[in-house]
């Protein structure tokens, strides 16, 4: 097995890299097909100068890269945040390449970010970034070639002006260019919902196979944005006991579980007030300390690097089923392993959201909308399959479920490569 090659911690793109290597070499891989899928197709810079609401001109710097169009377009989120870097988008792009691949869908990996802090843009602040980043990428961006999505500081509005914008630059209304969009404009029924469901399918998947009852499972969920409280209003309403939740600013735990998640919902989303002052609450925790709390289910929704090698072992959960990208390090990977928790990766476990885009995306195209049944069943049918899929991998190989899905996933797009070839 290759040394853990990664000289930073807290670097993402090493995190993601070196778990490529060791699944690459489980695989045997032929070194130019290595070669090939280590490295991103194409990365871009631009910097996009914006008028603020005061009249002042900001230049705000974005990026995009495409990690793979080997098994079709280059399919990932947008981030609006202050601490985006490249390296970030770089692994993030990547991860989106193997999640497609786990998931068995035709898409390729991209990411996108832009440095800012959405908080304090007003509404038609972000219009003007999300419009001017779009309008940048316009060449770039298309339903063949680089289809984006939400995530953390972005919403299905924004996805909505990257939609017009790019409508406006090849002159003809194009749906498929994007996906996470409202409703009313060729959105899917169940987008929103579906990152969190497919959490709770694994989950679902997870407890069956090592004999837990829902209701006798207490469940930390991290991050109360939209993967983190859709996970939590879904798994509430399945059986699962809540105790804990937290977003940046904080959070509770309660022992006991909460009784009503819809009204803390509410509280959050209606009344916008911080979690940790709703009644009937609990233990006021920190966002980071809610992580090691005692539950049977973790479910770490918020961001990258939240379990390292200075905290893994405090760890107190049975499964460990990671709603945000790359909430483990790769070296806490072993601390993890060694407490036998039941890891459910990343790259399997938050696929739902992806998993519906990709039904978005066949619906624009078709021009034909799904009942939200259908979209549901489907996405349980590719979610339970993936996770078998996952399991066996693992048992064939002898690996851990995190490089199980990697080598999966490397597996299906190196025979695609394979297929298309070199070309020149
Ligand atoms: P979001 O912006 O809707 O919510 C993020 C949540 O995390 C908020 O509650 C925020 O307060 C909290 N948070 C942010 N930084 C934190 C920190 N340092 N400590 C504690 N809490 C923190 O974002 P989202 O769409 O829910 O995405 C969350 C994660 O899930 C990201 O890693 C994202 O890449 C991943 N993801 C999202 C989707 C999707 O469909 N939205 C799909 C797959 C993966």
């Amino acid at each position: 097995m290759p040394e853990l090659l990664v000289q930073d911690e807290l670097n993402v793109y090493e995190s993601a890299e070196a778990r490529f290597e060791i699944a690459a070499s489980k695989l045997d891989l032929e070194q130019g097909l290595y070669r090939y899928l280590k490295y991103p197709e194409r990365e871009i810079t631009v910097y996009i100068p914006v008028s603020l609401d005061n009249g002042r001109v900001e230049v705000y710097t974005g990026y995009r890269v495409l990690h793979s169009t080997v098994r079709g377009p280059g399919k990932g989120g947008i981030r609006f945040a202050p601490n985006v870097t490249i390296d970030e988008v770089r692994a993030l792009a990547a991860w989106m390449t193997w999640k497609c691949g786990v998931v068995n869908i035709p898409f390729g990996g991209a990411k996108g970010g832009v440095i800012c802090d959405p908080e304090k843009l007003s509404r038609s602040e972000l219009e003007r970034v999300t419009r001017r980043y779009t309008a940048a990428l316009s060449d770039w961006f298309g339903p063949e070639r680089d289809v984006p999505a939400p995530d953390i500081g972005t919403n299905d509005q924004i996805m909505a002006w990257v939609m017009d914008t790019y409508s406006m630059h090849v002159n003809q209304a194009t749906t498929a260019v994007v996906t996470g969009k409202p409703l009313d404009l060729g959105g899917s029924h169940g987008r929103k919902e579906a990152t969190g469901r497919g959490l709770m399918i694994c989950c679902d998947k997870a407890i069956a196979r090592l004999r837990m009852k829902r209701e006798d499972c207490r469940v930390v969920i991290q991050g109360f944005g939209n993967v983190g409280s859709e996970a939590a209003l879904l798994m509430h309403e399945a059986g699962y006991k809540i105790v804990g939740v937290a977003d940046i600013h904080g959070g509770l735990y309660n022992e006991k579980g909460f009784d009503d998640v819809r009204s803390l919902h509410e509280w959050v989303y209606s009344q916008r007030k911080p979690i940790a002052d709703f009644p009937a609450g609990g233990l006021k925790l920190s966002a980071q300390e809610i992580l090691f709390r005692p539950c049977e289910i973790l479910i770490p929704a918020a961001t990258e690097n939240q379990i390292t090698t200075k905290n893994a072992s405090r760890l107190n959960c049975r499964i460990l089923c990671e709603g945000a990208n790359g909430p483990t390090t790769a070296h806490a990977d072993p601390v993890v392993d060694e407490k036998e928790i039941f890891v459910i990766p990343d790259i399997l476990a938050n696929a739902g959201g992806v998993t519906v885009s990709y039904f978005e995306w066949v619906q624009d195209r078709q021009g034909f909308f799904w009942r939200e049944r259908e979209v549901n069943e489907r996405l349980q049918d590719v979610m339970e399959e993936s996770f078998d899929e996952v399991l066996r991998y693992a048992q064939i190989y002898r690996v851990s479920n995190r490089i199980a899905a990697y080598v999966l996933a490397i597996d299906r797009v190196s025979r695609a490569l394979k297929l298309r070839g070199f070309y020149a």
